[in-house]
């Protein structure tokens, strides 16, 4: 058994890194400035976007969002059940409808067909997640949203240096990044939303940022305009300085972190293949990049005769950590009590919510930990 636990994920931080920090520590700015002004045109410049807003997370990309679409009351917004609680918590707290959508059973993303069939008269805006790495089919969905002139959001938190028909994820559209510690890139907490509406763009600028209409930094004046006014009332979401040098030191690694990302997913889905009680996820057979933000795969709960939750429990006794993402939104205690789905609704979301695990993936893992983790799995299974 191996020595040191082995986390699922774990932030890669280098000397450079510190280095930009602490920068900024000593500038005597410390908070949104220049250095987020350079990360949002990094941004732009790497993902092709045509303007790019840092912000204190994806989530608040996502409250945003609902804010500059006046999504309330009457609305519906279309989404997976398999993704991270916060779209569907933002839409009931807009107080709309979330609708949510079921999903592939082997790649965990919306299809076009599964959208069209949950579009109303209501329905405000679809937000599809790519998932893990690999790229929603989004060529269909735009078509539809066009059609029906429904707005397109795509959540992108797993998507760092994904792309989507030789593009970037991010470069058309709406997207919206997460820099939390265990995506590609981090900035310790933090987001980017990006867009090529220019409308939309300039509102979350202003609402981002108590709604006065300008960026806290005003370079002439080397500090923040004191005559700034209210425009709408706004809040409270910008990324500092100090987080946005962290992100521009990231950004600049990315391609070598998600290549390093690659080589292990690789190494994971050869030896995997001997095992029959573990199916990893399907990559999509159109044209698209990976960027291997988690490597997930499902138990065969039945052939193993174990439960997810005592495969997880089992691993960490042998000194691996895993993670669960997500567990299907509709069957969690609120949603249960709120929208009573019933189950059945969603099969593929809910086969997949009791059955999948995430193993460790993180740019400074070893191929033997690879190793490790495959030995362990062997090891649980065997008994
Ligand atoms: C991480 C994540 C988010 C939220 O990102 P934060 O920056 O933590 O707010 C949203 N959606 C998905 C799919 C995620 O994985």
């Amino acid at each position: 058994m191996r020595e040191a636990f082995l986390p699922f994920s774990r932030p890669s931080i280098t000397a450079d890194d510190i280095a930009a920090v602490s920068d900024v520590l000593r500038s005597g700015w410390i908070t949104t400035g220049p250095r987020t002004a350079s990360f949002e045109s990094e941004f732009c410049t790497r993902v092709g976007c045509r303007g790019a807003v840092s912000l204190a997370s994806a989530t608040a990309g996502m409250h945003l969002l609902m804010k500059a679409l006046d999504i309330g009351a009457r609305d519906e917004v279309i989404t997976p059940s398999m993704t991270w609680v916060s779209t569907p918590n933002l839409i009931v707290l807009a107080g709309a409808t979330p609708v949510f959508v079921d999903i592939d059973r082997d790649t965990l993303m919306v299809s076009p067909a599964q959208i069209e069939a949950a579009m109303t008269d209501r329905t405000r805006l679809i937000v599809p997640v790519h998932f893990a790495g690999a790229a929603v089919d989004m060529r269909p969905i735009r078509q539809l949203a066009a059609d029906k002139s429904v707005f397109l959001a795509e959540d992108a938190a797993h998507a760092m240096g994904t792309s989507y028909m030789d593009e970037p994820v991010g470069r058309e559209g709406t997207a919206i990044f997460s820099f939390h510690p265990i995506k590609n890139i981090t900035t310790g907490e933090g987001g980017m939303f990006t867009s090529d509406d220019r409308f939309v763009l300039d509102r979350i600028r202003r609402l981002k940022f108590h709604g006065i209409g300008v960026d806290a930094f005003d370079r002439r004046g080397q500090g923040r305009s004191p005559q700034a006014e209210v425009l709408e009332p706004g809040f409270k979401y910008n990324m500092p300085d100090m987080l946005a040098a962290l992100g521009s030191s990231q950004l600049a690694r990315l391609p070598q972190m998600n290549k390093k990302r690659a080589t292990l997913a690789a190494l994971y889905l050869e030896r995997l293949a001997e095992i029959d009680e573990i199916l990893p996820l399907k990559v999509p057979a159109y044209n698209m990049a990976h960027s291997w933000h988690l490597f997930i795969v499902r138990l065969d709960i039945e052939k193993a005769r174990l439960s997810r939750d005592e495969f997880m429990e089992e691993l960490k006794n042998r000194n691996i950590g895993t993670g669960l993402h997500f567990r299907a939104v509709h069957l969690q205690q609120y949603y249960v009590q709120a929208m009573g789905i019933p189950r059945g609704t969603l099969p593929n979301t809910e086969w997949n919510s009791d059955r999948i695990c995430s193993l460790p993936l993180f740019p400074d893992m070893t191929e033997d930990d690879v190793v490790d983790v495959v030995d362990a799995i062997k090891d649980v299974l065997k008994r």
